[in-house]
């Protein structure tokens, strides 16, 4: 999945522009301006309860496009005090990416930039300095650190693990004789193993009794950690918003391509692949990691939105707009908040929008000296 995904030669995200309506799918950052801004909201006060300090990392990790970013900061960019003080780090990776962000964020580059040392530029939407990585190793120590990640970790690699009478084994790919790929159980432990084993640890045994199958992310596991263990020492918090489900998750990898799903196998690096975030498995891996953390949510992204303040937002953009913003805000804010088909709907069936507001959902790791993060109270 990882090798699809991120191959630098072959990955799907490497070359190209996946996102939006002419792309392979569309996020919420896409779909309307108000989703960057109100999560630029959720930095804000997040950096208020943090006491309001100097100088702040802001991490945005896969940042496709720059969207997300890029609203948060015309967003933000008349609080000053906030603004001023962000270094923001975007953590991608993928050079096509990379050159696209540079560009919403509308960046110039800094001349002294010396070759070897991370590209560092100045965004003009809010004069903030930006650097990019390709890890969130990569990121600066030392400073209180607020962390993004918007469908970030529905695309770290999962291992998949089938019951049968040897218990339980690892699905894995094999090539068959006329080249095409298919799936063989592993004959004996593999190193995802452990992954699981914890995995079980976690979970409450009626959860897992019926299951003949089950889905780990070791990645997602270890970067919630490493993450953990940052915001622990440097304060600050992360923000993780994805669908997915607070507990177990039986078998849920998809791949996509063209907004249209189709086979797993079907070659490879031409379609997206994710799989649903396990929520509960990131609260046990933050908690475990870090005395100094405390976890909150998931809650879906449609209370997170409401008690952010959405509905203020969308009235006020909809009273200076003309008639086509005003329906690109109507169905936009369907689709961040919505359950479901729209029942307002009048265009083509095909093109009814769909609610992501249930199916996402979002949760928030802080240092526990900060209180809890608005708006989980
Ligand atoms: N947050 C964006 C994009 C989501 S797609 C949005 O909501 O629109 C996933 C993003 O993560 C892409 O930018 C992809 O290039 C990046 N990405 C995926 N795997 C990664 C990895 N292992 N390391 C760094 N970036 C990664």
């Amino acid at each position: 999945m990882e090798e699809v995904l991120t191959n630098p030669k072959a990955g799907f995200y490497i070359n190209r522009d996946i996102f939006g309506a002419e792309g392979d799918f569309i996020t919420s950052p896409e779909v309307s301006q108000m989703f960057g801004e109100m999560v630029g909201v959720w930095a804000m006060c997040l950096w208020e309860q943090m006491g309001q300090p100097k100088r702040v990392n802001l991490v945005e990790l896969g940042p496709g496009r720059g969207t997300l970013m890029a609203d948060l900061l015309r967003g933000a960019s008349k609080f000053k005090n906030f603004t001023e003080s962000l270094h923001i780090h975007m953590v991608e990776c993928s050079p096509a990416l990379q050159k696209l962000q540079h560009q919403s964020l509308k960046c110039m580059d800094e001349e002294n930039t010396s070759e070897g040392v991370d590209k560092r530029s100045l965004s003009t939407l809010a004069g903030t300095p930006v650097s990019w990585h390709a890890t969130l190793e990569q990121v600066p120590f030392g400073l209180p650190t607020i962390i993004i990640a918007h469908e970030f970790y529905d695309a770290l690699p999962v291992h998949q693990f089938q019951r049968g009478s040897r218990g339980w084994c690892e699905k894995m790919i094999d090539v068959t004789e006329d080249s095409s790929f298919r799936f063989v159980l592993s004959p004996q432990p593999t190193p995802a193993t452990l992954y699981l084993m914890k995995r079980f640890k976690w979970a409450v045994p009626k959860e897992v009794e019926k299951l003949n199958q089950i889905e780990v992310c070791p990645k997602a596991m270890d970067l919630t950690s490493t993450l953990a263990k940052r915001i622990g020492v440097d304060r600050g918090g992360a923000l993780i918003i994805d669908y997915g489900l607070n507990g177990v998750v039986s078998d849920s990898l998809q791949a996509i391509r063209k907004h249209k799903f189709v086979n797993i196998l079907d070659n490879p690096g031409s379609a997206d692949l994710s799989a649903y975030v396990d929520f509960a498995s990131i609260k046990h891996s933050a908690e475990e990691a870090s005395d100094d953390v405390s976890v909150h949510g998931p809650i879906t992204q449609s209370q997170f939105l409401g008690s952010l303040g959405i509905n203020f937002r969308v009235e006020a953009l909809l009273q200076n707009c003309t008639d086509e913003q005003a329906e690109a805000l109507r169905t936009g804010y369907w689709r961040l908040v919505g359950d479901g088909e729209a029942p307002f709907w009048e265009g083509p069936e095909e093109q009814v929008p769909i609610g992501m507001g249930i199916r996402y959902m979002a949760m928030a790791i802080v240092n526990k000296k900060q209180g809890i993060p608005i708006p989980f109270q």
